[in-house]
């Protein structure tokens, strides 16, 4: 389907392409548009298509996958070998007054979302999918690292999943503020005395309880060695944030209470649900 574009969110990828022209293996070589958090209005069909309308407030899954391979036949589409995402080099973006995008990673926004909402969905996927990754539920106790826009758009999925207590963490007191008119239950300032195994338990004192689930949205090295200190036994770690490409864990921990880490890699099967 062709799409009228209306909002484009600048995400941090952007930022990097455009400054530094690079994320990890991901080198821009040639020119590329930016932007894959997207929303728009359909203005042209193609002659298949059956699931839209010529006008349909619309927003975009960024993925285009081969929907053959064993991943995205389990539903995993996300880690398909074969994958087109917008605005992740040699793939072009959505920052443009036209782009055209596959009918089926193309979902009818709610006449009550606007388009800003629309772009956000993407970000909010993220979240989303960390939230599922490990496995959030009601009553749940969540520790989230770092109140960057990642970190709340988790808060705001744990919050809609039903978590009785979500603590953030930050190094910054502003984003801490607006983490808790968003809805987090407790906030904690990092300091520079701060050490992770003591902060560990103190947040677990802080919530009421440890947290069953810890997300981390930071990259810092800080965050990891406090998400295993302080995660409840038998309890999750989504790894969302990477900054350095190696960090070190405390594996004793990790192993003595049975952590699950898992990596989060943007998202799956999001868009239906966001909506
Ligand atoms: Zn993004
Ligand atoms: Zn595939």
């Amino acid at each position: 389907v062709q799409i009228s574009m209306q909002k484009v969110g600048i995400c941090g990828s952007d930022v990097k392409y455009w400054t530094a022209g690079a994320i990890g293996d991901f080198i821009v070589k040639g020119p590329i548009l930016l932007g894959h958090e997207a929303s728009g209005i359909v203005t042209k069909l193609g002659p298949n298509v059956k699931n839209l309308k010529v006008g349909d407030r619309v927003a975009m899954d960024p993925h285009i996958t081969c929907r053959s391979c064993e991943f995205c036949k389990s539903g995993r589409y996300n880690m398909c070998p074969d994958l087109f995402f917008l605005a992740t080099p040699p793939d072009s973006g959505a920052l443009a007054r036209f782009h055209v995008h596959a009918a089926d990673f193309v979902f009818k926004l709610p006449d009550n979302v606007s388009f800003e909402e629309g772009a956000c969905v993407e970000p909010l996927s993220v979240g989303l999918n960390a939230c599922r990754r490990v496995g959030v539920t009601m009553g749940n106790h969540v520790l989230i690292t770092g109140a960057g826009p990642i970190g709340l758009c988790s808060l705001l999925v744990a919050k809609a999943y039903g978590a009785a207590a979500i603590c953030i963490t930050d190094i910054d007191a502003k984003r801490l503020e607006f983490a808790k008119s968003l809805g987090a239950t407790h906030t904690y300032l990092i300091g520079k005395d701060d050490k992770p195994e003591e902060l560990g338990h103190k947040i677990g004192q802080l919530m009421g309880g440890p947290p069953h689930q810890t997300i981390e949205c930071s990259g810092a090295q800080f965050s990891v060695d406090l998400a295993v200190y302080a995660t409840r036994h038998a309890g999750a770690v989504g790894i969302i944030g990477h900054g350095p490409p190696r960090v070190s864990f405390p594996i004793v921990t990790t192993v003595a209470k049975e952590l699950d880490i898992k990596g989060c890699f943007r998202y799956v099967n999001t868009y239906v649900l966001s909506r």
